[in-house]
């Protein structure tokens, strides 16, 4: 299993778990190599297999050269967990081409850059032996994002888009496309309006904000054959938000 955005927050959780359940496990990430070692010791320290590889998933070449790495390292890829993401706080008046750009090709762009080369890889289409692909969103694609959030919001929005679209391209070739939206999670990409607030937290419906591994259980699920028959959906993780 690849987990991109491995080495912290949502993506660490999969990616612990992942391990702890048997798969050997790709560990992306971008700046952060000691809490990716981190991850990487953790799952080898609970007896599984995992290697961390860096690359900016925003960046063609660079998902290509990771993709290469992870075929030489652990062989045949069983899953991608489209994950990594970024988040930004900026009113429109305010916005820049950098920004944008920035925000798409980290939310959006990896996708579509780590997609193809799964499906190169899975489909039977290209001689693989099919997959699963778990893509995440949030529920800013729905509900317009917090303030200053509407370029991430609309990031999301094409993920649930490009998310369905894949699943009718390559789900007659063995591939299992699905989606996660979830709310507000405790992480630190929370640091980019100052975190999150209690009050924030009590809007929830359910009364609380939500644990990176009540994310990663669903993702873990969205891989397994129980959800075998599961394919374009949206799982919503987000205590009723
Ligand atoms: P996080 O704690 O900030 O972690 C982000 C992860 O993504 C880190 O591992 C980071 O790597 C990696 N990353 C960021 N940009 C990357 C790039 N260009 N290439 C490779 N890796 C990159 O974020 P999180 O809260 O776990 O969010 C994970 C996903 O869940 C995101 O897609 C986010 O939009 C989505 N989500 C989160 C929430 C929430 O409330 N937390 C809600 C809805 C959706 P480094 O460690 O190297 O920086």
């Amino acid at each position: 299993m690849l987990v991109t955005g491995g080495s912290r927050g949502i993506g660490a959780s999969i990616a612990r778990l992942a391990g702890a359940s048997g798969y050997a496990v790709a560990v992306n990430y971008v700046r952060n190599a000691s809490a990716a070692e981190d991850v990487v010791q953790a799952i080898r320290l609970g007896g599984g297999e995992a290697y961390g590889f860096r690359a900016d998933v925003g960046v063609d070449e660079e998902v290509r050269r990771m993709f290469a790495e992870v075929d030489a390292e652990l062989g045949k890829l069983d899953v991608l967990v489209n994950n990594a993401g970024i988040l930004g706080s900026k009113r429109v008046e305010d916005m820049d081409a950098a920004t944008l750009t920035g925000m798409f090709q980290a939310n959006v762009f990896s996708m579509y850059y780590c997609s193809r080369e799964a499906v190169r890889r899975m489909s039977t289409k290209h001689g693989g032996k099919g997959g699963v692909i778990v893509n995440m969103s949030s529920v800013a694609s729905r509900l317009g994002g917090l303030a200053g959030g509407s370029h991430y919001a609309a990031t999301k929005g094409a993920i649930d888009t490009f998310s369905l679209a894949l699943s009718k391209e390559v789900g007659g070739e063995g591939i299992r496309v699905n989606t996660i939206r979830p709310g507000l999670i405790e992480t630190e990409i929370h640091d980019v309006h100052g975190g999150m607030n209690g009050a924030l937290a009590k809007s929830v419906p359910i009364g609380r904000s939500g644990r990176a591994d009540e994310v990663a259980r669903v993702a873990l699920w969205l891989a397994s054959d129980d959800a075998s028959y599961v394919h374009g959906a949206i799982v919503d993780v987000a205590g009723g938000r």
